[in-house]
């Protein structure tokens, strides 16, 4: 039967899909100025899917221009905003027309379910440029109490260029968190996809095109981080770098910016969230399954993975034998089969890091109890065993790194305090999770805890309407809400005299 829910559906679309490669400059694909391309392989079976141009300095300076000019030109940064609204709603009806393609694209990119790629990915992606259209006519500016002979206007204003940097996890969502509200408060976006995941920025830029948002006001720049990444973020007329990455990279964009031009830099990185079961939590099955969930979905590659279990200690021998069984559940299997819930991990490189992960944590004295090896479930692909590590410490590796595969570290506490207490032991602060059916206690550990989200009583909660961000080195500003706007905007102050 030929539809979504079939594999050789998907079999057959894959062996017959062409992706392009190409960099996306001022409404036109275009090879890098060198010529120069890197070969993307699939890591479902590492098969050859195209070469992809491999974008530096000469490409950012060209595109940098590009973008520059649009933006004074006013094409899209002084178009009437109910007009704005309409193009990027199309935008986003354009991208859920295409949404086979460009989940298959995701999926042959970097390995995720075809089933997740087709609902959480595309549907993601579609909302927030709806949802950031929809908000560009009402945006209000304000204006200051004054005496009656003066008028105070606070205005939002466009940054002017953009460099959007982003990573592989989840390619078009992270893309889509960055050039909606960039696109939506009128600026010129330069975007970087991850050099591991560049084919559906490209055609998210074509969609742009076809939707009527001028030329030059999109771009799409494939490459390495090294070579064109590190053009932008030092580019002396690139106002604004929003990032999403890993802590250590987001610290060097900040440095870059210094270096050159003192851009704005905002960044979302990493995490090592504590999902924190209490003894007392209403449900303790719904915990054990979103326990396993938040840490095998999406193969664990998730800035958000509830890497850390904390365990309160009188009901760690049940409640982990609950989890074990929820993670036995979670199978790597081929991508591309929609009942597959694990895929393959993005590359060789990324699996073998997961794997000496294990390895660390094994030799630290963390046991493993479920998984704890490569898999095998397509000829030449990259794929991991989901892994739970119980008897672990959180001065251990595998409980301070991010390890950023289906790796669980699950540490005990005997109370409150020193759940809190291990809960903040971490240089990150993205996300946590808090299971009790105690109310006081549910809202002293939220405000206890230092991170941009916390769950109760559920795992990764939110929608659009939330800001998302981190504390600490988990980065700063916040993607999604209104309060996204912010990092894109610059505010004005105009103070007039009347008389
Ligand atoms: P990464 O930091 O290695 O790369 C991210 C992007 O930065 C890529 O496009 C890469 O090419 C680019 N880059 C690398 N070196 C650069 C340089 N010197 N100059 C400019 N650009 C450079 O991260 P990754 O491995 O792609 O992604 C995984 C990381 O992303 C994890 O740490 C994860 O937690 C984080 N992440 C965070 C969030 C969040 O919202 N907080 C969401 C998803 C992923």
């Amino acid at each position: 039967m030929a539809n979504v829910h079939n594999f050789e559906y998907w079999q057959t679309k894959a062996a017959a899909l062409k992706p392009d490669g190409r960099a996306w400059v001022n409404g036109e694909a275009c090879d890098a100025v060198s010529g120069e391309t890197f070969a993307k392989h699939s890591p479902i079976d590492n098969r050859l899917l195209t070469p992809v141009a491999s974008c530096d300095q000469a490409d950012a300076d060209a595109a940098v221009a590009v973008a520059r000019s649009v933006f004074e030109r006013g094409d899209w940064s002084a178009l009437a905003p109910a007009k704005r609204k309409v193009i990027m709603q199309r935008y986003a009806d354009l991208i859920e027309a295409n949404k086979e393609e460009l989940a298959l694209l995701e999926t042959l990119d970097m390995g995720k379910p075809i089933a997740d790629a087709l609902t959480v990915d595309i549907n993601g992606t579609v909302r927030c440029i709806r949802w950031c259209a929809e908000a560009i006519d009402k945006l209000y500016d304000e204006l200051a109490p004054t005496p009656d002979n003066e008028i105070g206007m606070i205005t939002r204003e466009p940054s002017g260029v953009v460099a959007a940097i982003v990573p592989w996890n989840f390619p078009m969502i992270m893309a889509s968190w960055k050039i909606g509200p960039a696109l939506a408060t009128g600026n010129s976006v330069i975007l970087k996809p991850s050099e591991k995941s560049p084919l559906t920025a490209i055609r998210l830029a074509q969609l742009a095109t076809e939707a009527g948002i001028p030329n030059g006001v999109l771009n799409v720049l494939p490459g390495y981080g090294h070579t064109v990444g590190k053009a932008l973020a030092l580019h002396m007329d690139v106002d604004t770098l929003v990032f999403t990455g890993s802590t250590k990279i987001a610290k060097q964009l900040m440095i870059y910016a210094g270096e050159s031009n003192m851009k704005r830099v905002w960044t979302e990185a990493g995490g090592k969230s504590p999902n924190i079961v209490f003894a007392d939590a209403p449900d303790l099955d719904a915990a054990a399954e979103a326990a396993a969930s938040a840490i095998c979905y999406n193969m664990g590659e998730v800035c958000t993975a509830g890497s850390r279990l904390l365990v309160e200690e009188s009901i760690a021998e049940t409640f982990m034998a609950k989890v074990r069984e929820h993670v036995g559940k979670w199978r790597p299997g081929n991508p591309l089969d929609p009942n597959t819930n694990v895929g393959a991990i993005v590359d060789e490189q990324q699996m073998n890091q997961v794997l000496s992960y294990i390895e660390k944590g094994k030799a630290d004295g963390g046991r493993v109890t479920s998984g704890g090896k490569r898999a095998s479930a397509v000829e030449n692909g990259f794929f991991i065993e989901p892994t739970v590590f119980e008897g672990v410490t959180n001065d251990m590796t595998i409980a301070q790194e991010e390890i950023f595969g289906p790796v669980l570290a699950t540490i005990t506490f005997k109370d409150e305090a020193e759940a809190l207490k291990i809960a903040n032991d971490t240089i990150y602060g993205l996300a946590s999770a808090i299971w009790t059916g105690n109310l006081g206690k549910a809202h002293r550990m939220a405000k206890g805890i230092r991170a941009g989200s916390v769950w109760v009583n559920q795992y990764d909660g939110g929608d659009m309407t939330a800001p998302f961000g981190g504390y600490k080195q988990s980065g700063n500003g916040r993607d999604k809400s209104m309060h996204a706007f912010d990092k894109y905007t610059e505010l004005k102050a105009t103070w007039i005299k009347l008389d």
